[in-house]
């Protein structure tokens, strides 16, 4: 979704918990993987493409060899292309190889060998959508972008209670809402959290209500009635960018 549809505002209250409680679970419960151990653009947009349709236990020896071999957007350029397969096939979707090799090559011809810095230039890559370009501007820059995969969707269309009815329209007001959720500081942060929190705490079976930090606050809590909340409303509007 590369189209900026939506903005969104949402109110101060809701916002304020949200964030406090992500931060939170970052800080106690976050997980340490090994892309979490980097800021170098490169090797993060690496695990961001290994990570597609993949889960994180079956990536993260894939992620180590492959940056063992191709520790450098250079190395990976000049590398032959069944040499990169190699390792990334066993994973499966097998584009994935071929997107890594061509990015590194684009790189090198396109911007001088540097990765670039801007949502849109990021987007220009192959296989690089808005979640990827976004999780390289946020984990790597430090940039305020959102990232929406399939944990924040969740978490934040249960939170903001943005009705599940798989519509486009749907999917445009959760990018909205994923970038307004995004502090100013603690980006980093921010972003892995709320992926950790839907990963680990708001799960899509059996969401670990009992034990969340928003569970006072929050519509979707197993056993509430919508709205009965304390405090809580969906308090988000949207208006065209
Ligand atoms: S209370 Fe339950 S549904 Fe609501 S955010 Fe927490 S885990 Fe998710």
């Amino acid at each position: 979704m590369r189209h900026i549809k939506y903005r969104a505002q949402i109110a101060p209250t809701p916002l304020r918990r949200f964030r406090r409680a992500v931060l939170k679970f970052y800080r106690t419960e976050g997980r340490d993987l090994p892309w979490r151990r980097t800021r170098d653009p490169y090797a993060i947009l690496v695990s961001e493409i290994l990570l597609h349709q993949t889960t994180v236990a079956s990536v993260e020896p894939v992620y180590e060899a492959f940056m063992a071999q191709f520790p450098t957007v250079e190395a990976l350029a000049s590398a032959e292309l069944d040499t990169v397969k190699a390792i990334t096939d066993p994973l499966g979707y097998k584009i994935r190889g071929m997107w890594l090799w061509t990015i590194a090559r684009r790189v090198r011809t396109a911007h001088g060998g540097r990765m670039p810095r801007t949502l849109a230039a990021l987007m220009d890559l192959p296989g690089v959508g808005r979640y990827t370009a976004g999780a390289v501007m946020s984990f790597a820059y430090g940039r305020r972008a959102g990232v929406l995969d399939t944990n924040v969707s969740r978490v934040l269309g249960r939170f903001f209670q943005v009705p599940a009815d798989g519509t486009a329209e749907r999917q445009h007001q959760l990018w909205a809402l994923a970038e307004a959720v995004v502090p100013v500081r603690q980006v980093w942060q921010f972003n892995q959290g709320v992926m950790d929190f839907g990963a680990l705490c708001c799960r899509a079976r059996q969401p670990q209500c009992s034990r969340c930090p928003l569970v006072r606050h929050c519509p979707a809590a197993e056993g509430r009635a919508p709205r009965a909340a304390e405090g809580a409303s969906s308090s988000v509007w949207f208006w065209d960018a």
